[in-house]
Protein backbone atom coordinates (compact mmCIF):
# COMPACT_ATOMS: atom_id res chain seq x y z
CA UNK A 1 0.00 0.00 0.00
CA UNK A 2 1.18 3.47 -1.02
CA UNK A 3 0.13 6.07 1.44
CA UNK A 4 0.29 10.20 0.64
CA UNK A 5 0.08 11.44 4.20
CA UNK A 6 -1.01 15.60 3.28
CA UNK A 7 0.58 17.55 6.71
CA UNK A 8 2.15 15.01 7.77
CA UNK A 9 5.34 16.92 9.27
CA UNK A 10 2.75 18.07 11.74
CA UNK A 11 1.77 16.16 15.33
CA UNK A 12 -0.68 13.65 13.86
CA UNK A 13 1.24 13.45 10.71
CA UNK A 14 5.04 12.67 12.10
CA UNK A 15 3.36 10.27 14.79
CA UNK A 16 1.39 8.82 11.82
CA UNK A 17 4.45 8.42 9.72
CA UNK A 18 6.09 6.49 12.06
CA UNK A 19 3.17 4.04 13.09
CA UNK A 20 3.10 3.39 9.20
CA UNK A 21 6.59 2.49 8.87
CA UNK A 22 5.72 -0.54 11.38
CA UNK A 23 2.61 -1.50 9.40
CA UNK A 24 3.18 -4.32 7.05
CA UNK A 25 0.80 -3.43 4.48
CA UNK A 26 2.27 -0.08 4.00
CA UNK A 27 5.59 -0.20 1.38
CA UNK A 28 6.31 3.40 0.50
CA UNK A 29 4.67 7.29 2.34
CA UNK A 30 5.03 10.25 0.97
CA UNK A 31 4.12 13.41 2.46
CA UNK A 32 3.00 16.86 1.24
CA UNK A 33 3.41 19.44 3.50
CA UNK A 34 3.62 23.41 2.99
CA UNK A 35 5.80 23.80 6.68
CA UNK A 36 3.06 26.05 7.71
CA UNK A 37 2.67 24.28 11.77
CA UNK A 38 4.74 21.23 10.95
CA UNK A 39 9.01 20.85 10.80
CA UNK A 40 11.22 18.41 8.81
CA UNK A 41 13.16 18.21 12.27
CA UNK A 42 9.36 15.72 13.09
CA UNK A 43 10.15 13.45 10.24
CA UNK A 44 14.24 13.36 10.88
CA UNK A 45 15.85 10.11 9.98
CA UNK A 46 12.32 8.39 8.79
CA UNK A 47 12.38 6.62 5.76
CA UNK A 48 9.71 8.88 4.32
CA UNK A 49 9.67 11.16 0.84
CA UNK A 50 8.72 14.67 2.06
CA UNK A 51 7.69 17.17 -0.46
CA UNK A 52 7.09 20.58 0.40
CA UNK A 53 4.24 22.03 -0.82
CA UNK A 54 0.93 23.53 -0.46
CA UNK A 55 -2.29 20.71 -1.26
CA UNK A 56 -3.84 24.28 -2.89
CA UNK A 57 -0.71 24.31 -5.48
CA UNK A 58 -2.54 21.85 -8.12
CA UNK A 59 0.31 20.68 -9.63
CA UNK A 60 2.20 19.94 -6.68
CA UNK A 61 -0.92 18.43 -5.23
CA UNK A 62 -0.96 16.27 -8.58
CA UNK A 63 2.77 15.26 -8.61
CA UNK A 64 2.32 13.96 -4.94
CA UNK A 65 -0.57 12.09 -5.93
CA UNK A 66 0.53 10.09 -8.54
CA UNK A 67 0.82 6.26 -7.71
CA UNK A 68 -0.93 6.44 -4.43
CA UNK A 69 -3.01 4.20 -3.05
CA UNK A 70 -4.64 5.46 0.16
CA UNK A 71 -4.40 9.59 1.36
CA UNK A 72 -4.54 10.26 4.59
CA UNK A 73 -5.46 14.08 4.58
CA UNK A 74 -4.32 15.84 7.56
CA UNK A 75 -3.53 19.14 6.31
CA UNK A 76 -5.35 21.87 7.62
CA UNK A 77 -5.01 25.28 9.40
CA UNK A 78 -5.56 23.56 13.04
CA UNK A 79 -5.57 27.09 14.98
CA UNK A 80 -9.21 27.94 16.33
CA UNK A 81 -8.14 31.15 17.21
CA UNK A 82 -6.16 31.48 13.66
CA UNK A 83 -9.45 30.86 11.66
CA UNK A 84 -10.93 33.54 13.83
CA UNK A 85 -7.93 35.78 13.15
CA UNK A 86 -8.02 34.70 9.07
CA UNK A 87 -11.10 33.04 7.88
CA UNK A 88 -10.53 33.35 4.07
CA UNK A 89 -7.33 31.32 5.07
CA UNK A 90 -8.75 28.83 6.99
CA UNK A 91 -11.41 28.44 4.20
CA UNK A 92 -8.62 28.12 1.79
CA UNK A 93 -6.65 25.15 3.70
CA UNK A 94 -9.70 23.61 5.09
CA UNK A 95 -12.33 23.51 3.02
CA UNK A 96 -10.93 24.34 -0.57
CA UNK A 97 -8.01 22.14 0.28
CA UNK A 98 -10.22 19.47 1.17
CA UNK A 99 -11.82 20.20 -2.21
CA UNK A 100 -8.44 20.10 -3.99
CA UNK A 101 -7.81 16.41 -2.52
CA UNK A 102 -10.63 14.55 -3.14
CA UNK A 103 -10.90 15.38 -6.90
CA UNK A 104 -6.81 14.80 -6.98
CA UNK A 105 -7.31 11.48 -5.58
CA UNK A 106 -10.59 11.00 -8.00
CA UNK A 107 -8.65 11.99 -11.11
CA UNK A 108 -5.21 9.52 -10.28
CA UNK A 109 -7.60 6.90 -9.47
CA UNK A 110 -7.02 6.51 -5.34
CA UNK A 111 -8.43 3.79 -3.43
CA UNK A 112 -9.24 5.59 -0.76
CA UNK A 113 -9.19 8.69 1.13
CA UNK A 114 -9.07 9.12 5.19
CA UNK A 115 -9.45 12.69 6.31
CA UNK A 116 -9.59 14.69 9.49
CA UNK A 117 -12.73 16.53 10.52
CA UNK A 118 -12.74 17.66 14.47
CA UNK A 119 -15.12 17.63 16.91
CA UNK A 120 -15.78 21.34 16.79
CA UNK A 121 -18.50 20.93 14.32
CA UNK A 122 -20.59 20.06 16.87
CA UNK A 123 -20.09 23.67 18.31
CA UNK A 124 -23.21 24.63 20.26
CA UNK A 125 -24.75 21.98 20.70
CA UNK A 126 -24.99 20.62 24.45
CA UNK A 127 -25.94 16.89 23.81
CA UNK A 128 -23.45 14.34 25.68
CA UNK A 129 -22.42 12.31 24.38
CA UNK A 130 -22.05 13.63 20.96
CA UNK A 131 -24.02 11.21 18.74
CA UNK A 132 -23.03 11.52 14.95
CA UNK A 133 -26.68 12.05 13.48
CA UNK A 134 -27.21 15.05 16.20
CA UNK A 135 -27.16 18.14 14.80
CA UNK A 136 -23.87 20.66 14.22
CA UNK A 137 -23.39 24.19 14.99
CA UNK A 138 -19.74 25.60 14.22
CA UNK A 139 -18.39 28.21 16.35
CA UNK A 140 -15.33 28.99 14.43
CA UNK A 141 -14.26 29.39 11.06
CA UNK A 142 -12.05 26.45 11.69
CA UNK A 143 -14.88 24.30 12.58
CA UNK A 144 -17.12 25.64 9.22
CA UNK A 145 -14.50 24.58 7.16
CA UNK A 146 -13.90 20.84 8.63
CA UNK A 147 -17.84 20.53 8.58
CA UNK A 148 -17.54 21.84 4.59
CA UNK A 149 -14.73 19.13 4.08
CA UNK A 150 -16.65 16.32 5.64
CA UNK A 151 -19.78 17.11 3.33
CA UNK A 152 -17.20 17.05 -0.03
CA UNK A 153 -15.92 13.52 1.20
CA UNK A 154 -19.64 12.58 1.73
CA UNK A 155 -20.52 14.41 -2.19
CA UNK A 156 -17.06 12.23 -3.74
CA UNK A 157 -18.20 8.47 -2.09
CA UNK A 158 -22.31 9.36 -3.22
CA UNK A 159 -21.24 11.34 -6.96
CA UNK A 160 -17.57 9.42 -8.11
CA UNK A 161 -17.46 6.26 -6.09
CA UNK A 162 -14.61 7.49 -4.26
CA UNK A 163 -14.15 5.53 -0.74
CA UNK A 164 -13.69 8.22 1.66
CA UNK A 165 -13.86 8.12 5.49
CA UNK A 166 -13.63 11.14 7.69
CA UNK A 167 -13.06 11.12 11.43
CA UNK A 168 -13.75 14.00 13.78
CA UNK A 169 -10.83 14.10 16.13
CA UNK A 170 -11.40 15.17 19.38
CA UNK A 171 -8.47 16.20 22.16
CA UNK A 172 -5.51 14.17 20.27
CA UNK A 173 -2.41 14.19 22.47
CA UNK A 174 0.95 12.83 22.72
CA UNK A 175 4.99 13.27 21.98
CA UNK A 176 5.39 15.90 19.53
CA UNK A 177 2.91 17.92 20.33
CA UNK A 178 3.76 21.84 20.48
CA UNK A 179 3.36 23.21 23.83
CA UNK A 180 4.87 27.12 22.98
CA UNK A 181 2.26 28.71 21.25
CA UNK A 182 -0.47 30.66 22.54
CA UNK A 183 -3.20 28.57 21.66
CA UNK A 184 -1.26 24.87 22.56
CA UNK A 185 -3.87 22.32 23.90
CA UNK A 186 -4.11 21.71 27.38
CA UNK A 187 -1.94 18.41 27.92
CA UNK A 188 1.74 19.29 26.44
CA UNK A 189 0.92 22.87 28.52
CA UNK A 190 0.68 21.34 31.53
CA UNK A 191 3.27 18.94 31.32
CA UNK A 192 5.92 21.28 29.92
CA UNK A 193 5.33 23.76 32.70
CA UNK A 194 5.20 20.79 35.43
CA UNK A 195 8.20 19.54 34.26
CA UNK A 196 9.74 22.86 34.62
CA UNK A 197 8.59 23.35 37.52
CA UNK A 198 6.78 25.91 36.91
CA UNK A 199 2.48 26.10 37.84
CA UNK A 200 0.25 24.73 35.53
CA UNK A 201 -2.29 27.13 34.75
CA UNK A 202 -6.24 26.14 34.24
CA UNK A 203 -8.60 28.40 32.72
CA UNK A 204 -11.99 28.14 34.66
CA UNK A 205 -12.45 25.76 37.69
CA UNK A 206 -10.40 22.70 36.21
CA UNK A 207 -14.08 20.82 36.11
CA UNK A 208 -13.94 21.00 32.32
CA UNK A 209 -13.97 17.66 30.57
CA UNK A 210 -12.47 16.37 27.60
CA UNK A 211 -12.47 13.31 25.35
CA UNK A 212 -8.67 12.75 25.10
CA UNK A 213 -7.19 10.90 22.77
CA UNK A 214 -3.73 9.26 22.65
CA UNK A 215 -2.17 9.68 19.19
CA UNK A 216 -0.81 6.18 18.93
CA UNK A 217 -4.62 4.68 19.35
CA UNK A 218 -5.74 7.53 16.76
CA UNK A 219 -2.51 6.39 14.34
CA UNK A 220 -3.88 2.52 14.85
CA UNK A 221 -7.47 3.71 13.71
CA UNK A 222 -6.29 5.38 10.72
CA UNK A 223 -3.86 1.98 9.31
CA UNK A 224 -6.73 0.13 9.95
CA UNK A 225 -8.77 1.48 8.11
CA UNK A 226 -6.53 2.43 5.52
CA UNK A 227 -5.42 -1.75 5.56
CA UNK A 228 -9.06 -2.86 5.37
CA UNK A 229 -10.45 0.01 3.25
CA UNK A 230 -12.95 0.71 5.82
CA UNK A 231 -15.13 3.93 4.18
CA UNK A 232 -18.29 5.28 5.23
CA UNK A 233 -21.16 8.20 4.09
CA UNK A 234 -21.50 9.80 7.31
CA UNK A 235 -18.04 11.25 9.54
CA UNK A 236 -17.31 8.97 12.61
CA UNK A 237 -15.98 9.84 16.08
CA UNK A 238 -12.69 9.01 16.21
CA UNK A 239 -12.40 9.10 20.61
CA UNK A 240 -13.19 6.44 22.90
CA UNK A 241 -16.18 8.25 25.40
CA UNK A 242 -13.77 8.72 28.57
CA UNK A 243 -14.93 12.41 29.64
CA UNK A 244 -11.81 13.07 31.92
CA UNK A 245 -11.75 16.40 33.89
CA UNK A 246 -8.50 18.44 34.29
CA UNK A 247 -7.82 17.60 37.72
CA UNK A 248 -7.97 14.18 36.91
CA UNK A 249 -5.40 14.49 34.03
CA UNK A 250 -3.22 16.65 37.00
CA UNK A 251 -3.76 13.97 39.38
CA UNK A 252 -2.73 11.53 37.33
CA UNK A 253 0.89 13.68 36.14
CA UNK A 254 1.72 14.10 39.74
CA UNK A 255 1.58 10.22 39.64
CA UNK A 256 3.61 9.74 37.58
CA UNK A 257 6.05 12.37 38.50
CA UNK A 258 5.55 11.37 42.18
CA UNK A 259 5.47 14.74 43.29
CA UNK A 260 2.50 17.58 43.42
CA UNK A 261 1.91 20.31 40.50
CA UNK A 262 1.43 23.47 41.72
CA UNK A 263 -1.74 24.92 40.05
CA UNK A 264 -2.77 28.68 39.26
CA UNK A 265 -6.33 29.92 37.81
CA UNK A 266 -7.06 32.22 35.39
CA UNK A 267 -10.53 33.30 33.84
CA UNK A 268 -12.54 30.70 31.45
CA UNK A 269 -11.63 31.42 27.96
CA UNK A 270 -14.25 32.89 25.82
CA UNK A 271 -15.55 30.37 23.40
CA UNK A 272 -14.70 26.94 25.44
CA UNK A 273 -16.88 24.31 25.48
CA UNK A 274 -17.34 22.76 29.03
CA UNK A 275 -18.16 19.55 27.76
CA UNK A 276 -16.78 17.29 25.10
CA UNK A 277 -17.46 13.43 24.86
CA UNK A 278 -17.82 11.14 21.99
CA UNK A 279 -20.44 8.76 21.27
CA UNK A 280 -18.24 6.03 20.19
CA UNK A 281 -20.31 3.20 19.08
CA UNK A 282 -19.74 3.77 15.42
CA UNK A 283 -16.10 3.38 15.83
CA UNK A 284 -16.60 0.42 17.93
CA UNK A 285 -18.89 -1.05 15.71
CA UNK A 286 -16.55 -0.13 12.52
CA UNK A 287 -12.92 -0.94 14.36
CA UNK A 288 -13.62 -3.68 16.86
CA UNK A 289 -10.01 -4.55 16.85
CA UNK A 290 -8.52 -1.17 18.15
CA UNK A 291 -7.67 -0.71 22.07
CA UNK A 292 -7.64 2.86 23.40
CA UNK A 293 -4.42 3.63 24.95
CA UNK A 294 -5.35 4.89 28.91
CA UNK A 295 -4.73 8.36 30.25
CA UNK A 296 -2.16 6.67 32.48
CA UNK A 297 -0.24 5.11 29.51
CA UNK A 298 -0.45 7.92 26.74
CA UNK A 299 0.19 10.36 29.72
CA UNK A 300 3.74 8.15 30.69
CA UNK A 301 4.73 8.39 26.87
CA UNK A 302 3.89 11.82 26.09
CA UNK A 303 6.02 13.36 29.99
CA UNK A 304 9.15 10.90 28.35
CA UNK A 305 8.96 12.37 24.96
CA UNK A 306 9.27 16.16 26.96
CA UNK A 307 12.16 15.30 29.30
CA UNK A 308 14.00 13.86 26.20
CA UNK A 309 13.15 17.41 23.65
CA UNK A 310 14.27 18.96 27.58
CA UNK A 311 17.81 17.10 27.55
CA UNK A 312 18.43 17.80 23.60
CA UNK A 313 18.32 21.20 24.13
CA UNK A 314 20.65 21.34 27.35
CA UNK A 315 22.59 19.75 25.13
CA UNK A 316 22.53 21.37 21.85
CA UNK A 317 23.86 24.41 23.53
CA UNK A 318 27.55 24.93 23.26
CA UNK A 319 29.84 24.20 26.13
CA UNK A 320 30.58 27.42 28.63
CA UNK A 321 27.01 28.74 27.46
CA UNK A 322 25.37 25.85 28.74
CA UNK A 323 21.52 26.92 28.84
CA UNK A 324 19.94 25.37 32.12
CA UNK A 325 16.51 24.55 31.60
CA UNK A 326 15.28 22.91 35.10
CA UNK A 327 13.38 19.89 34.62
CA UNK A 328 11.96 18.61 37.70
CA UNK A 329 10.33 15.85 38.39
P1 LIG B 1 -0.63 20.37 12.97
O1 LIG B 1 -0.81 21.85 12.80
O2 LIG B 1 0.53 19.88 13.78
O3 LIG B 1 -0.59 19.65 11.55
C1 LIG B 1 -1.15 20.21 10.37
C2 LIG B 1 -0.10 20.06 9.26
O4 LIG B 1 -0.66 20.56 8.04
C3 LIG B 1 1.17 20.88 9.55
O5 LIG B 1 2.30 20.06 9.32
C4 LIG B 1 1.10 22.02 8.53
O6 LIG B 1 2.38 22.48 8.16
C5 LIG B 1 0.34 21.36 7.39
N1 LIG B 1 -0.39 22.29 6.51
C6 LIG B 1 -1.17 23.34 6.86
N2 LIG B 1 -1.69 23.93 5.76
C7 LIG B 1 -1.22 23.22 4.70
C8 LIG B 1 -1.38 23.33 3.29
N3 LIG B 1 -2.14 24.31 2.74
N4 LIG B 1 -0.76 22.45 2.48
C9 LIG B 1 0.04 21.47 3.00
N5 LIG B 1 0.23 21.31 4.33
C10 LIG B 1 -0.39 22.18 5.16
O7 LIG B 1 -1.99 19.83 13.59
P2 LIG B 1 -2.38 18.36 14.10
O8 LIG B 1 -2.80 18.50 15.53
O9 LIG B 1 -1.36 17.38 13.73
O10 LIG B 1 -3.71 18.13 13.27
C11 LIG B 1 -3.78 17.27 12.13
C12 LIG B 1 -5.20 17.28 11.61
O11 LIG B 1 -6.10 16.83 12.63
C13 LIG B 1 -5.70 18.66 11.20
O12 LIG B 1 -6.53 18.52 10.08
C14 LIG B 1 -6.52 19.11 12.40
O13 LIG B 1 -7.49 20.05 12.04
C15 LIG B 1 -7.12 17.78 12.85
N6 LIG B 1 -7.53 17.75 14.26
C16 LIG B 1 -6.58 17.72 15.25
C17 LIG B 1 -7.01 17.67 16.59
C18 LIG B 1 -6.00 17.59 17.72
O14 LIG B 1 -6.44 17.42 18.87
N7 LIG B 1 -4.70 17.70 17.48
C19 LIG B 1 -8.37 17.68 16.89
C20 LIG B 1 -9.29 17.75 15.86
C21 LIG B 1 -8.85 17.75 14.54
Amino acid sequence: MRLLITGGAGFIGANLVRNALAEPAVTDIRVLDDLSTGSRANLAGLDVDLREGSILDETRLARAMTGRDVVVHLAAMSSVPGSVEHPIAAHGANATGTLCVLEAARREGVRQVVLASSSSVYGANPDLPKHELTWTSPLSPYAAGKLAGEAYASAYQASYGLATLAFRFFNVYGPGQRHDHPYAAVIPRFVHAALHGEPVVIHGDGRQTRDFTYVDTVCAVILDAARRSVHHPQPVNLAFGTRTDLHAVLAELEQILGRPVERSFAPRRVGDVLHSEADNQLLRRLFPEVTAASLADGLRATVAWHRAQAARRVDVVPQGKRRVEPVAG
